[in-house]
């Protein structure tokens, strides 16, 4: 064990408490030196450090009681809480693994979860605790999938997409979990609401592919969902949330901290649905505006990057213009009296445009299309991301940051709102 420095700290918890930190003026290093302790599912090994960087927001906690020392405790916001809901979401794992187990007797689909709430609730950490815990249970093999339709952060691929991932093994604390495969569907805005039409398609999409994969896996099939969603939840957002419900065929529906929400789901929603309420984690932080922007960067920038266990080396290299097409999708929506006839709004906000290459594309992600013709663009997922990082209008070239080298596997690319500074 470290020896303790004036700002070290050793905290002794009891069972079904929670080591809360928040890091703000200097990286901390925790260790679990006797029990057993976990991060959102994810258990620590005893004596090994764990780093964790300024802006770090996390809990340890423990069922059967532990010890743990702490650097640099002392200069951050660190806490313990005797009120956890955690009892709470374990009794969610449990009815969840009776419900797996029962699909996999009947060799039926497992139960598909949607988890629902208002900003900063604690939406997608119960989500990696409950994927933890599936495939945490010993011996069963369970392979989830997790769901991501919050195009604000961006936990599968780059924030404006949503996407699923096989899950089956547990997160590491460094890397979350393991990114193999995954399926991305391109939305290219930071919101639902601006452009709902097409939301809702990219989640139809999402759903085939999703479909196809559980029909050809039996034990993902019957080891079912979990769906994370935006804190959108008002008027179209509520819409959006019951839309994204039967899109993804969903069974369980966990409502986090809000009774109205709750309520209005339950009047509005078939009696099919197994709609919970759950109270949130008082550890729960809010994230200001400007927190979630960096977070959004740090996101892009480990896409490209990697991270400080795994890092990529991403390669820049120029495009001619000539050598790709570049689309849009939506067109402005124009009045009804100026629409052609027979076409409607919604032909308009999920229509592909060709784009002229040019200085506004500077900074934007491009996504990279497995489309062959244009007629594929709204159907197809991607294969990745490139960054614009400069447009030489006089060599009508763009560079790309990209994570392989020349040539780019596709000739067709999609342009999308997120923009990314490449300062490295
Ligand atoms: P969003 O509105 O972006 O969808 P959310 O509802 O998904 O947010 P989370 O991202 O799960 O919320 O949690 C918000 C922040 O609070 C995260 O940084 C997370 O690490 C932190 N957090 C969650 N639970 C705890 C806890 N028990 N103790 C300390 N921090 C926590």
């Amino acid at each position: 064990m470290a020896t303790l420095g004036p700002d070290d700290q050793t905290f002794e918890l009891k069972q079904d408490q929670e080591l809360r930190f928040e890091v703000e003026n200097a990286q901390i290093e925790i260790e679990v030196t006797s029990g057993l302790a976990e991060i959102f599912g994810v258990e620590l090994v005893k004596s090994k450090k764990y780093l964790f960087p300024i802006g770090a927001k996390g809990a340890v906690y423990t069922w059967h009681g532990c010890s743990i020392t702490m650097k640099n405790a002392r200069k951050n916001m660190t806490y313990v809480s005797k009120e956890t809901p955690m009892n709470y979401y374990m009794n969610v794992h449990i009815i969840l693994e009776k419900q797996r187990s029962e699909a996999e007797q009947q060799s039926k689909r497992g139960p598909i979860t949607m988890i629902v709430g208002p900003q900063d609730v604690g939406k997608s950490t119960l989500c990696h605790i409950l994927l933890n815990y599936a495939v945490r249970m010993p011996g069963l093999n369970r392979k989830p999938i997790f769901v991501d339709l919050d195009v604000g952060q961006g936990h599968v691929s780059v924030p404006g997409t949503i996407g699923a991932l096989v899950i089956e093994r547990p997160a590491t604390i460094e890397d979350g979990f393991s990114q193999l495969a995954p399926i991305v569907y391109n939305y290219g805005h930071l919101t639902p609401n601006a452009n709902l039409e097409l939301y809702q398609h990219c989640v139809e999409r999402l759903w085939k592919s999703v479909d196809e994969r559980m029909n050809k896996d039996s034990k993902t099939n019957s080891s079912g969902m979990i769906i994370n969603t935006c804190g959108w939840i008002k008027g179209d957002g509520f819409k959006c949330l019951m839309a994204c419900a039967k899109s993804l065929r969903v069974d369980n529906i966990l409502v986090l901290d809000q009774e109205r929400l709750y309520n209005e789901l339950i009047r509005e929603l078939p009696k099919s649905y197994d709609v919970v309420l759950l109270p949130k984690s008082g550890g729960v932080v809010d994230r200001s505006r400007q927190f979630r922007a960096e977070a959004r960067d740090k996101r892009i920038k480990e896409y490209f990057y990697g991270s400080r266990l795994k890092p990529f080396n991403p390669h820049s290299f120029d495009i001619k213009f000539g050598e790709v097409q570049i689309y849009k999708i939506g067109a402005p929506v124009l009045p009804d009296s100026c629409m052609p006839l027979g076409v409607t709004a919604t032909e308009f906000l999920t229509k592909v445009v060709l784009v002229q290459p040019g200085p506004s594309l500077l900074h934007h992600l491009l996504a990279l299309s497995f489309a062959t013709t244009e007629s594929e663009i709204l159907e197809q997922n991607i294969v990745g991301f490139v960054c614009v990082t400069h447009v030489d209008m006089l060599r009508q070239s763009l560079s790309v940051l990209c994570l392989q080298a020349r040539p780019l596997p596709c000739s067709k690319l999609i342009l999308t709102d997120i923009q990314y500074m490449d300062s490295n």
